[in-house]
């Protein structure tokens, strides 16, 4: 339910921005590389240097962008906010990277979908603190080199084949976000009804833990939406019953897949008879954009084991057959 004149995206970057832990104790989870990002940060404060620039990968909403505030906060420094999409000419960058202050730290979220000419500009701004700006026309045209405030870049995708060896080759370290254990989701979850003043069982806590997706930005818009229906079907109290009642509605099942989840499969196992199917053919049968497959759906089904990857394209294990109660490889069952 979105609040009126808010679109849903609005409505979820307003869950992210009030769950959003503040410290580095409710970042829950991840130990391998808060514990690496850690040890980066205290050696650039020792050294009174900014920390290397910084690369991170991983599905929508595993905290790529919440770590980037963390150590902004850590540093006691600037953080400005951007995405690879909104970068679009040359002079949005150079605007950007001018605009910044000694120390600051610039995020750029879907680093991989910045444009090649704003990349090759982002080198030497990232080596050297350098800008070089094309200036004039034909034979009068001349490059113009601009001092830049020594600045650390933080990129975020989740598309990390995609981005340029160039580009990968820059940042001084790279992490991966993993999917979350069910023990972390839990805390996630109990840490986010508290803030959200919404009582919860344990039994309620667990049963959501395994149905969303092992993350946690998921795992908090579930958590709103089953405060509605605490609301208005109970007392207010999330329950396991109310839970199940949730789940139902919103068509999420046992494993946490959603209807789309199960088009996709149900696509591979009844239209191309199990796989291989290759990305675009899969992407037209169930009307949904290559890069949302490959971003959203797909990790949480190979995560799952549900679906395999091979050179011909993506197959639907036996996993994916039980799941759907599908029983054979030939079988033709209503799409
Ligand atoms: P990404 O940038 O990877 O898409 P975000 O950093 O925006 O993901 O995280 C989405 C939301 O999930 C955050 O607002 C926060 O509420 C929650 N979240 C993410 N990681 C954690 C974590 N480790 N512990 C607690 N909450 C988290």
């Amino acid at each position: 339910m979105s609040v009126k004149g808010e679109t849903p995206r609005a409505t979820e970057e307003t869950i992210d921005a009030v769950l959003r832990p503040q410290k580095w104790e409710e970042y829950i989870g991840q130990e391998r590389v808060k514990k690496n990002l850690k040890v980066i940060i205290e050696a650039a404060k020792k050294r009174k240097e900014n920390p290397d620039h910084l690369l991170f990968y991983g599905s929508p909403g595993l905290g790529k962008t919440t770590l980037a505030y963390l150590i902004a906060k850590e540093l006691k420094t600037n953080i400005r906010i951007t995405a690879g999409p909104m970068i679009e000419k040359p002079g949005d960058l150079a605007a950007l990277l001018t605009n910044l202050s000694e120390g600051d730290i610039l995020f750029i979220d879907e680093i991989h979908r910045l444009s090649k000419t704003c990349e090759e500009l982002i080198y030497p701004a990232m080596e050297d603190f350098k800008l070089h700006l094309m200036a004039g026309r034909g034979v009068m045209a001349r490059t113009i080199e601009l001092k830049l405030p020594k600045f650390t870049l933080i990129g975020a995708t989740t598309r990390i084949a995609l981005l340029s060896s160039p580009l990968r080759s820059r940042f001084g370290a790279t992490f991966q976000l993993n999917f979350y254990t069910k023990e972390d989701i839990k805390k996630i979850i109990g840490r986010s009804a508290k803030i959200l003043g919404v009582e919860i069982t344990e039994k309620a806590v667990e049963f959501i833990s395994e149905r969303c997706r092992f993350t946690p930005r998921v795992a908090n818009r579930l958590l709103k939406r089953l405060r509605d229906f605490a609301q208005i079907e109970g007392n207010g109290i999330i329950d396991k019953q109310i839970a199940i009642l949730g789940f139902e509605a919103m068509g999420i099942d046992k494993l946490g897949l959603e209807e789309a989840d199960r088009k996709i499969l149900r696509a591979i196992i009844q239209k191309f008879n199990g796989g291989p199917v290759g990305i675009q053919a899969l992407a037209a049968t169930v009307g949904e954009e290559i890069d949302t497959i490959l971003e959203i759906y797909e990790p949480y089904l190979l995560q799952l084991g549900l679906l395999k990857r091979t050179q011909r394209g993506r197959i639907a294990t036996d996993l994916a057959y039980t799941h759907l109660g599908i029983s054979s490889k030939n079988s033709q069952m209503s799409f």
